[in-house]
């Protein structure tokens, strides 16, 4: 297998990052070879996440090959690196690695901890054939999940998973939550026992909200979001979740939720807009606003177990990676309803 390994390769690039970005599909990109506890994945498909946009648009600094959504199949092995992963079924995701030794990651959140690397930020990413992993933070498919099922589940899957998660001790039965950009096609199936109102824009994502278990629907470019979620909780939802990093998603969510609501964040504006939120109404209301970003790896396995079962089925539509470029211009128009997955050539 290794010296079937070829050294160059297909990539798509971001150039010039920022208003006038472009993507340009490559075949002369080097193949990385795994250092120490590191693989290289060949990869079979990826999913696009809406965060990539942070990249294309130069709202930090991140590698000039996004992706952070890739399953393949771990081809080389680097120093210290079990040999039975080799030829293993793999998810690469958005965290690349961590500590593994702060508080934080102690207590099981690798994902928010302090010294993490990321996919596509620090590391190049998943638009490409041939990727470099941390082999000790992988995910293994399991069997059962095809390939493009599994892409978008390793980031905007495990997302709604690690927010919801966040209301555990908060929530009942019965509860309502928004789902503010529930047409991302991974939402509402993992809240069955809440009763979700979806909020997003256009008869599309209209519809894949009420077949992915949403009870109503609200498009806030056509309606007043906040007077029929009034209208439908009498007192307002018990909680929110914010998938759009817009202003107008962040202005909107606290006046969707009752007094003593939640708010959790999980999009990711440009990082000059600040949360909109009038500090005297978030303490006489007794709001709390909650940031989180991705999940956990328990999170991902039972994901991903679920998915195996056919409890979950993400909507994904999958395409070529000719046309990576025209799909990096719909998601900055936000017309992507549910997940895009892009196969790779092989
Ligand atoms: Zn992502
Ligand atoms: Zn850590």
């Amino acid at each position: 297998m290794t010296n079937s390994t070829p050294t160059l390769q297909q990539a798509a690039v971001v150039q010039n990052p920022g208003e006038n970005a472009s993507i340009a599909l490559r075949n002369d990109i080097p193949i990385a070879s795994p250092g120490q506890n590191e693989v290289l994945v060949k990869l079979t498909c990826t999913g696009l996440c809406r965060s990539e946009l942070r990249a294309v648009l130069a709202w930090g600094a991140y590698n000039s090959i996004i992706g952070h959504e890739g399953v393949g199949i771990v081809v080389k092995a680097g120093p210290e690196v079990p040999e039975s992963l080799l030829t293993k079924r793999v998810g690469v995701k958005w965290l690349y690695s961590a500590c593994n030794e702060c508080s934080v990651c102690k207590r099981g959140f690798p994902n928010h901890c302090a010294q993490q690397l990321n996919t596509s930020r620090h590391v190049p990413g998943t638009l490409q054939q041939y990727v470099i992993a941390d082999a000790r933070f992988l995910t293994v498919i399991p069997e059962g999940v095809t390939d493009a099922v599994a892409a978008p589940l390793l980031c905007a899957g495990l997302t709604m998973v690690g927010a919801l998660s966040r209301l555990d001790n908060e929530l009942q039965a019965g509860d309502f939550i928004v789902i503010s950009g529930s047409g991302g096609g991974v939402g509402p199936y993992w809240m069955k026992n809440l009763r979700v109102i979806a909020v997003d824009s256009g008869d599309d994502k209209r519809a894949l909200s009420l077949e992915s278990g949403a009870e109503v629907f609200f498009d806030y470019k056509t309606e007043d979001v906040i007077a029929r979620v009034r209208e439908f909780t009498v007192e307002g939802a018990h909680a929110t979740i914010v998938v759009p990093g817009t202003k107008e998603a962040l202005k909107m969510a606290p006046n969707l939720v009752r007094n003593m609501g939640f708010v959790v964040n999980v999009g990711l504006p440009p990082n000059g807009l600040d949360i909109p939120l009038s500090a005297t109404l978030c303490t006489a209301r007794g709001l709390t606003f909650i940031g989180s970003s991705v999940g956990t790896e328990n999170q991902l396995t039972a994901l991903l177990q679920a998915a195996a079962v056919g409890k979950i089925v993400p909507a994904i539509d999958v395409f070529d990676f000719s046309a990576v470029p025209t799909l990096i211009e719909k998601l900055r128009e936000d017309g992507i309803t549910g997940r895009a997955v892009v196969t790779l050539p092989q």
